[in-house]
């Protein structure tokens, strides 16, 4: 067999183009590969699914793909080769570049697309919905639930999808007619497209995280590459094309130059959201109201009321910030301001997100286990005055050295856990040398707990003691969720 052409109508492709013809290999049988294969047979075209993983959920996705004829290879080597005339690759979007599978194919000229890409590509020429879109380093699932409970408010047909769960493929074949779709998309799913064209798009902010992904992404080895301006241009990708509105953080000028740089449809207006008093085309803080002075008439001289700072549950300034670009994004559909607010308090926020757990002799406990890269731990932080901080896991390449500079004032004392606990611990001794430290030696089911007592015999009545750990969790728990579990079952201990 030989390696075919690829398709010339592949780079123009969409849902009438003449799949049948088409071979197409989807790289991990993820969520998103499930639904990628399941709506790449809905065009016809024919699909085989490569994972070097034979578990069992891939073995039940295998056979539910194998009733539909898809070809699903599962196991080790499953992944090695490429397969000849391949026209497409869709791949997981955690997959590295360097993955054999995506160097052949980029070796060959065969396009990679992720399965946001494919989605696009589907909704086109015929099924188009507009997708409303948030990336970041940080918000972003926040975002997307306040923005999704919003556009509800106004009696919209809506689905919050993309990153946050559900793949975006499912929403496109859904039977539902969407009026719009609130989109999250990490920095990986952005770099593996290429014809976006959002009706509105919002960065919230930019901050070192996944830097290990993009030194490997840059070809590079780690450290000698530019990872972070690598990182920076895939979450720019959101705004390339964009239609209406490209919402950037006023306090974040790296978003608003990707902005500046941006190729956008003509017309497209640039809008900032600001925790200060807005200018003309932001929105912003007056009083206690959060306010719109980009969409309408009178922006030049006044604003209207969207919601009241009450409505933001629960309250800090991050989550401030992330209502604001929900509703910038929200009223360049044409959302009315009343929904905003309506949205806003009708929203029950996910856990592990800045959650109380308890409150102890005059101490709370707050799990902020999705705090996940060192930006997040810091916003997390701000929102209280004394904390005693849990802290660790792994750092993903990230430095604290800024981090604990700027919150050292506020630090009672500090535990820190996981296989990057030293990272931490030595930003600590640099620049915070007063603050007590335990550096927990141990990674087993009972740290959380050690740390937990520890850190409660330090706090005094008025602290915070706050998991808000600035690095990912799979060294020592499955998920972000397992950890904010372990922290809350050690907390209700103190209570007995
Ligand atoms: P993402 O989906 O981008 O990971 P989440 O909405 O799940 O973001 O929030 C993750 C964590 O990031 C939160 O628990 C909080 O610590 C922090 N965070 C949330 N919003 C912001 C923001 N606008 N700026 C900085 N940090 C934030």
């Amino acid at each position: 067999m030989g390696r075919g052409l690829v398709k010339d109508w592949m780079a123009t492709a969409d849902r009438l183009s003449p799949w049948p013809q088409a071979t197409v290999v989807v790289a991990g049988l993820g969520t998103s590969g499930f639904a990628a294969a399941d709506g790449l047979m809905d065009l016809g075209a024919r699909v085989v699914v490569l994972d070097a993983s034979e578990g069992p959920g891939n073995q039940e996705k295998a056979t539910v793909l194998e009733m539909l004829d898809v070809i699903v290879r599962l196991g080790p080597g499953a992944t090695d080769t490429l397969p000849d005339d391949v026209d497409l690759v869709v791949t997981s979007p955690g997959w590295r570049p360097s993955a054999p599978l995506l160097a052949q194919a980029a070796l060959r000229g065969v396009p990679v697309w992720g399965e946001v890409e494919l989605a696009w590509r589907m909704s086109l020429p015929d099924r188009q919905v507009p997708w409303l879109a948030v990336t970041g380093t940080n918000g972003k699932t926040t975002t997307v639930g306040m923005l999704e409970s919003m556009l509800t408010a106004a009696g919209l047909r809506t689905s919050a999808v993309g990153n946050v769960g559900r793949p975006i493929v499912e929403a496109v074949l859904d039977e539902v007619d969407y009026d719009v779709l609130a989109v999250e998309l990490s920095s990986f799913q952005l770099h593996w497209t290429n014809s976006l064209s959002l009706h509105s798009a919002a960065v919230l902010n930019l901050a070192p995280d996944h830097l290990e992904w993009y030194a490997d992404a840059a070809g590079w080895p780690p450290g000698v590459a530019d990872p972070m301006g690598a990182y920076a241009a895939d979450k720019a990708r959101i705004y390339e094309r964009v239609q209406r509105s490209c919402v950037y953080n006023v306090a974040d000028p790296a978003t608003e130059e990707m902005v500046v740089q941006a190729e956008v449809v003509e017309g497209a207006r640039a809008i900032g959201f600001t925790l200060g008093i807005p200018g003309p085309s932001m929105l912003g803080i007056v009083d206690d109201l959060l306010v719109d002075r980009a969409f309408i008439p009178q922006r030049r001289d006044s604003a209207i009321e969207v919601a009241k700072l009450s409505d933001v549950v629960p309250y800090a300034p991050h989550n401030v910030e992330n209502a604001l670009a929900a509703a910038a994004l929200a009223r360049s559909f044409g959302v009315h301001p009343t929904a905003v607010a309506d949205g806003l308090r009708r929203l029950r926020l996910g856990d592990h997100r800045i959650q109380t757990i308890a409150e102890v002799g005059g101490v709370r406990y707050v799990d902020d286990s999705k705090a996940t890269n060192p930006h997040a731990a810091a916003a997390s932080l701000a929102a209280f005055d004394h904390v005693v901080w849990i802290a660790g896991g792994q750092a993903k390449g990230t430095t604290f050295d800024d981090l604990v500079t700027a919150v050292a004032p506020k630090l009672r004392a500090v535990v820190v856990l996981g296989v990057d606990r030293r990272v931490i611990a030595d930003a600590l001794a640099r620049h915070a040398p007063q603050v007590p430290v335990n550096v927990l030696e141990t990674s087993d089911h009972g740290a959380m707990q050690q740390a937990v007592e520890w850190a409660a015999a330090r706090a005094v009545p008025g602290d915070v003691v706050l998991l808000a750990p600035g690095c990912a969790s799979k060294d020592m728990y499955p998920d972000y969720a397992a950890r904010g579990d372990a922290f809350a079952a050690a907390v209700a201990t103190l209570t007995g």
